[in-house]
């Protein structure tokens, strides 16, 4: 990576969010905690970037969950000045016909060898920018599309013009997700017009499949809001005819585009054929999310391990008793918390069950509840178990709130028989004691739908094998039995989502594999802990992808 020809300049690396410190909201979920690996692996591999955000300075959303599950929702402010530094630099875009400053705050990410990357945080609330255009930037994904279509013009084409006040030589810009593809627009205009200069400086990562997750604006609003900018009819040609899709611009004026794993690219491509693309594999960054216990046991077993994260696949030599040890370490703090936080008495001895992603209908947060009666009579007969669920819905995400609240119902409705409880508020604090503290990785999203999904590579990085759908990348990361257990088979070969079916099937492995494993083999269940950071931690991780990003996009 030493040999990485800074001459050329740097990786403008542009996303809406990023997960860089906890204590700043600056993000919602898994994109915004990929956008954050991504850049300490760049700091790690001395790779010369950039990052380029929106300061999100009242967050996202905070969660509080009432009794029953009804989400009371409440902006989640921090302050910018506790943690990075403004700049004096200043550059303006126009919208609404109207000179709008943008400013930018920068925050530092360092490698324990000491190299940084810098990530500038896009500002609007400056002095003598009109009212309404001063909270621009101040909060993740809220308000309506026209706010929607001002954010991206100040990520995008603000974002663009702020690193050339500042004199950065780019060699490639990165869209992570379209919300940034306005950048394409000033490019081409400083280039000319000519679009194959654009392609050659873009790089564009997809990573939903969900249609609803790509952004579009309708052409009255782009004239009201960007104005003439561009003349309509070649955004047209550059994007549709119907509307401004985001996805399809950016895939037009990018030399290189990709999904985020194998199925991803096969969904990518059917959405947008035409296009060639290729994928890379979300990775984690592992020193980051593995537990002071496991942290410890790699330095003793795997030196030179934060450096090269590949050296995990050497996790075959850590005695399996040691890795019982650390696991339990980390299981205590996990459970500690819980006790503390909800009205259970969760138990060390007693198997527990992990799932929190970002509360949304297809990941399926309450599959495991289709049929109760099923879940207390394997408690009963094949052997006890707990559960710990978190997740935070979008604040108008109506459905997701409702199941929320089913699941909120189940739990109370079983809770002389099943300790269960929904952590308020899921986070990447929780991220990290759950993702090193729960025995097993629960996964079940529609198959078809989950891009990739990250949290069970941080699970893996902690030894914790996953139960998941084959979708995203558990399709590349399942052995069965060897680093974790599939539910059911991949789309395709049974076109279906079927609730019942799949959680008859994710019943079935739970009694006939799983818990019996845990409690009568545990010989077996650390071999499959080790087996699980010796193939997915070592592979799912950050470094390897930033490597193929070098490699195949910049
Ligand atoms: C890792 C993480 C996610 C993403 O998890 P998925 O498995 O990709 O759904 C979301 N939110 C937080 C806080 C995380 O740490």
């Amino acid at each position: 990576m030493k040999s990485f020809n800074t001459n050329e300049g740097k990786i403008a690396y542009f996303t809406m969010e990023i997960g860089l410190n906890p204590q700043m909201n600056t993000y919602s979920g898994g994109l915004g905690i990929l956008s954050g690996d991504v850049i300490r692996s760049f700091a790690d591999l001395e790779v010369p970037a950039v990052g380029v955000t929106q300061l999100n300075d009242r967050g996202y959303c905070k969660q509080i969950l009432d009794e029953e599950g009804n989400q009371v929702y409440s902006e989640d402010v921090w302050n910018p000045e506790d943690y990075l530094e403004r700049l004096s630099v200043k550059t303006s875009v126009e919208i609404e016909g109207k000179k709008v400053d943008v400013g930018a705050w920068q925050e530092e990410a360092e490698s324990e060898g000491g190299f940084s990357v810098p990530v500038l945080f896009l500002d609007t609330n400056l002095e003598g920018n009109p009212e309404e255009h001063q909270n621009i930037t101040s909060c993740l994904y809220r308000g309506d599309q026209k706010r929607r279509l001002k954010q991206e013009i100040v990520l995008g084409i603000g974002g663009a013009r702020i690193l050339k006040e500042l004199d950065y030589e780019i060699r490639k810009y990165h869209m992570n997700e379209s919300h940034s593809s306005l950048l394409t627009l000033e490019l081409l205009k400083r280039y000319d017009m000519n679009r194959e200069s654009v392609r050659d400086r873009c790089v564009f990562t997809t990573h939903t499949p969900e249609s609803s997750g790509h952004d579009r604006f309708s052409y009255d609003l782009v004239k009201e809001v960007l104005g003439e900018f561009i003349p309509i009819k070649t955004l047209k040609d550059l994007s549709r005819e119907e509307d401004l899709h985001m996805t399809l611009l950016a895939l037009n004026l990018s030399g290189y585009a990709n999904a985020v794993s194998k199925r991803h690219e096969e969904v990518t491509k059917e959405m947008f054929p035409g296009f060639p693309i290729d994928s890379i594999t979300n990775g984690v960054h592992s020193s980051y999310w593995t537990s002071d216990s496991f942290k410890k046991l790699y330095d003793e077993y795997i030196p030179g391990w934060r450096k090269d994260h590949y050296k995990l696949k050497y996790a075959v030599r850590i005695p399996g008793e040691k890795i019982w040890k650390a696991h339990l370490d980390e299981k205590e703090k996990l459970i500690d918390y819980v006790n503390k936080k909800s009205d259970v008495e969760m138990n060390e001895r007693v198997f527990t069950i992990g799932f929190a992603r970002r509360a949304t209908p297809y990941k399926r947060a309450d599959l495991i509840f289709q049929n109760p009666d099923q879940l207390v009579k394997i408690d009963k007969e094949v052997g006890d178990f707990q559960i710990i669920f978190a997740g935070k819905p979008h604040p108008e995400g109506e459905e997701s709130k409702k199941m929320i609240k089913k699941i909120k119902g189940h739990i109370n409705d079983l809770k002389d028989n099943i300790e269960m409880t929904y952590l308020e508020d899921y986070d990447m604090g929780k991220a990290a004691l759950m993702t090193s503290g729960a025995d097993l990785w629960l996964n079940n999203p529609e198959r078809g739908r989950e891009a990739c999904g990250t949290s069970g590579m941080k699970a893996a990085c902690n030894g914790i094998p996953q139960l998941s759908t084959l979708d995203g990348w558990w399709i590349e990361g399942y052995i069965e039995d060897v680093t974790g257990w599939k539910i059911g088979s991949e789309l395709g070969e049974k076109q279906e989502n079927d609730r019942d079916v799949e959680a008859n099937e994710l019943y079935e492995k739970l009694t006939d594999k799983i818990i019996p494993t845990f409690y009568s083999q545990k010989k077996k269940w650390t071999q499959i802990m080790r087996n699980t950071i010796a193939h997915n931690a070592s592979f799912f991780n950050a470094h390897r992808m930033v490597r193929e990003y070098i490699l195949n996009a910049f």
